[in-house]
């Protein structure tokens, strides 16, 4: 079969939910029994997100063969259910390294290299890439930023090209735009998009469906404005206002027959009926008033929450299996180092100590692990959280504040956590950390291990340091609990402490893999934990979603 590409491009402002929406149109087609795979085109310079601070990009996603991605590929993985591999994010940066490399080896001996063809053909050439190695059906090609930007002309180039490549019927082209609110006046205004339409049509792009975002109702007669002065036909402008919770969009759009209009653009056939059942309880069960329980989420890029958003994710999914509301508090650790704060842990039932680099804020969760193992309260650290949660434990086994990762202190007379032998001759920083999927042999009867129902798992990394061996037999005497192993035994991939209700450690990054369909089983033990020590009730056995 043809494979059929959706182009899906931004106008006007960006952060309207573009990610989302592309991530949601790929459920619609799942639905229909198509086989589905989402591309992401960022249009900075670097070679992938995994140099820059979350401060700039919110979190790096990292998928199975341990590309560094933007979060958006986790919408989509999360929404559609799929796992998605490195042609699936392309950047400025890997095309320009590619087609300069190629032009040093002299592949274009006696050529001018110019944006137009090499770099839109490079950047073709990578489109091309997703069918062949995910067999898609349809191809969805997201576009970041928004038109207009300096920097996404090749990319948006390149897509107008493959309408002439490919096809019109194998080609649809979604914009989706933002209509702003005039209060004075009580209007919503369509002017922008029409600009932004004209923008995109000035590039030679125009597009097949509008879906308008906003934050009112879109009446009818702003619907056909939009479909008259932008050229599309009205049952394709789909208004698409603010909803409270991200699964109601698939719901949203099911209803406005955006799958529909695509199959019918692109000549495809459903292979099967959808079903929206689990979608709709998800929704419903999100705006049940629920039990509340109360986690810290402790880390120091708090004040963006784009750079947690899988561990939010992965949270919220467990809570909603379990029947209960999640209250999450944004606890910031460099305020904790400083004493501030401290009382949000006296009305928390778990704390998690996610992912991170770097020594600013680290005492503050090494104060929060602290804690929670003296409180008894329930703890989940994520790759650094894991890493914190030992370097706390070595400081009251070996009595002394003289423990740490040498990350943070490379002169520390105990590195209970130490760089990996393979990464000490690495210099270069990019895509060089321990990256992707690898497996994890779990010890019978430990808290992990029955968390999972599996003696072998299969997780994602992303980290340069481990625990050190040589305090593995100590602290196993003082009761923790080396439960998830590399299958060669030479590598700590889980740690728990045995006298304490929940106190668990990942070298790897759970939270990569939670699906709201489908919550990670630690996510599931550390919250039924969590719930136990509210008080609170909860599903037992959990809301069945599969
Ligand atoms: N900075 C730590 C390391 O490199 C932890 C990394 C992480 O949390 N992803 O090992």
């Amino acid at each position: 079969m043809t494979t059929k590409y959706i182009f899906i491009t931004g106008g006007v402002v960006s952060s309207v939910g573009k990610g989302v929406t592309a991530a949601a149109i790929g459920r619609l087609l799942k639905e229909r029994g198509l086989k589905v795979a989402v591309q992401k085109l960022d249009p900075y310079i670097n070679v992938d997100p995994g140099t820059m601070s979350p401060y700039q990009h919110g979190e790096v996603f990292v998928l199975d063969d341990g590309a560094e991605t933007d979060l958006d590929l986790g919408h989509y993985e999360r929404f559609i259910d799929i796992r998605l591999n490195r042609v699936c994010n392309i950047t400025t940066g890997q095309v320009y390294a590619e087609v300069i490399s190629k032009e040093r080896r002299g592949d274009f001996l006696g050529g001018t290299i110019q944006v137009i063809p090499h770099i839109t053909n490079e950047i073709k050439r990578r489109i091309a890439l997703v069918s062949k190695s995910t067999g898609a059906d349809v191809v969805l090609v997201e576009v970041g930023g928004t038109v207009g930007d300096i920097e996404s002309l090749p990319f948006l180039e390149a897509l107008r090209q493959l309408r002439t490549d490919l096809g019109r019927e194998n080609t649809a082209y979604i914009h989706v735009t933002w209509l702003p609110y005039i209060g004075a006046t009580d209007e919503l205004k369509t002017k922008p998009t029409q600009h932004s339409v004209h923008e995109l049509r000035s590039i030679g792009i125009s597009p097949d469906m509008i879906i308008a975002r906003s934050d009112q109702p879109v009446y009818d007669n702003l619907r056909e404005k939009i479909a008259q002065f932008c050229d599309v036909e009205k049952r394709a402008v789909i208004p698409m206002t603010t909803v409270s919770t991200l699964y109601e969009i698939p719901l949203l759009l099911e209803k406005e027959k955006v799958a529909e209009y695509l199959l019918e653009r692109l000549s495809l056939q459903s292979k099967k009926e959808p079903n929206w059942h689990v979608w709709e309880t998800l929704v419903t069960e999100t705006k049940r008033k629920k039990p509340k329980v109360t986690i810290a989420l402790v880390g120091k890029y708090v004040e963006l929450h784009d750079a947690y958003i899988s561990v939010r994710e992965a949270l919220k999914h467990a809570a909603l299996a379990l029947g209960v509301d999640l209250d999450l508090k944004w606890v910031h650790s460099t305020n904790l180092e400083k004493g501030k704060g401290l009382e949000v842990f006296d009305k928390v039932s778990g704390i998690v100590v996610p992912g991170g680099f770097g020594s600013r804020g680290i005492e503050g969760k090494i104060l929060a692990a602290h804690l929670a193992r003296t409180r008894k309260i329930p703890y989940f650290g994520l790759c650094l959280g894991m890493q914190l949660m030992v370097v706390e434990f070595g400081r009251y086994v070996l009595g002394t504040d003289q423990v740490n990762s040498s990350e943070f202190d490379p002169a520390t007379p105990n590195p209970v956590i130490d760089l990996m032998a393979e990464q000490q001759e690495i210099k270069e920083m990019g895509g060089t950390m321990r990256l992707g999927l690898y497996p994890c042999i779990l010890q019978s009867g430990t808290i992990a291990a029955k968390a999972y129902g599996a003696k072998k798992i299969e997780e994602r990394h992303r980290h340069r340091f481990e625990f050190n061996n040589q305090y593995r037999d100590l602290f196993a005497s003082k009761g923790m609990v080396f439960s998830g192993l590399s299958p060669d035994k030479k590598l700590v991939e889980i740690a728990e402490l045995r006298d304490h209700p929940f106190m668990l450690g990942t070298q790897f990054h759970p939270e990569f893999l939670s699906r709201p369909t489908r919550p990670h089983p630690l996510f599931m033990a550390f919250m039924r934990a969590a719930a136990e020590k509210a008080g609170v009730e909860y599903l037992d056995p959990p809301l069945p979603l599969e």
